[in-house]
């Protein structure tokens, strides 16, 4: 897709929400990292439920491992895969107090190496925390970024390296955001609302039925 059209397409969306924020709830940059990783395959509703409780007793990573594994699984057990993340989020918060001064990390690889830290985790809290310019795919990024035809790529790993090459820096900071809440709210999985689309002249997809 041509960068003029792009950049048609994110003044459209900057002109509609010119902040465009995470919908999960978090009061510093642990809970964000928490909230993040506790995220995968979850909705942020669903996460947003199980967090209002557990952070008003664990907003720190001392505090994450004296509540422990088994007390955590209390508190997320409404969320998917809560076994597995509820390991992850007390080994996490051990190694951010040997490691890091407590402290959330801001470069890449230093929040890879913490448990249950993937790439689009990492890229998610350098973005919300300390204003990277990170493309985080996720499901909806995925699935926007392609249809509207910013890119053409298979696996979400193409489609961020991509997506870097093809939106203009002046709106990769927010770019993230933005595609997750055209993907969440309009151009949906299975049913895109293409008739009440802002940007449906300028995309790309093959099957709108306007
Ligand atoms: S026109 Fe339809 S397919 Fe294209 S971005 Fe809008 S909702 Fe998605």
């Amino acid at each position: 897709m041509q960068k003029k059209i792009i950049d048609q397409i994110f003044e459209i969306w900057h002109s509609q929400n010119p902040e465009p924020k995470t919908e999960l709830n978090y009061s510093n940059n642990f809970t964000l990292l928490v909230a993040v990783v506790l995220s995968a395959q979850s909705t942020d509703v669903g996460v947003n439920k199980a967090t209002k409780a557990l952070f008003k007793v664990a907003d720190t990573p001392q505090k994450m491992v004296r509540l422990g594994e088994e007390k955590l699984k209390k508190y997320i057990n409404t969320i998917g895969l809560y076994n597995a993340k509820a390991a992850n989020v007390i080994k996490l918060s051990q190694a951010l107090i040997d490691n890091f001064d407590s402290e959330v990390p801001q470069d890449f690889e230093s929040l890879r190496s913490l448990p249950g830290v993937g790439q689009k985790t990492a890229n998610v809290v350098l973005n919300c925390a300390f204003g990277h310019p990170t493309i985080a795919v996720d499901t909806h990024v995925f699935r926007v970024a392609n249809r509207i035809g910013f890119v053409k790529e298979s696996t979400p790993e193409k489609t961020e390296t991509a997506l870097m090459k093809a939106i203009p820096k002046k709106w990769q900071t927010h770019a993230h955001h933005w595609m997750i809440l055209h993907g969440r709210y309009v151009c949906k999985a299975r049913k895109p609302e293409c008739s009440e689309c802002l940007i449906k002249d300028l995309c790309r997809h093959s099957e709108k039925n306007f």
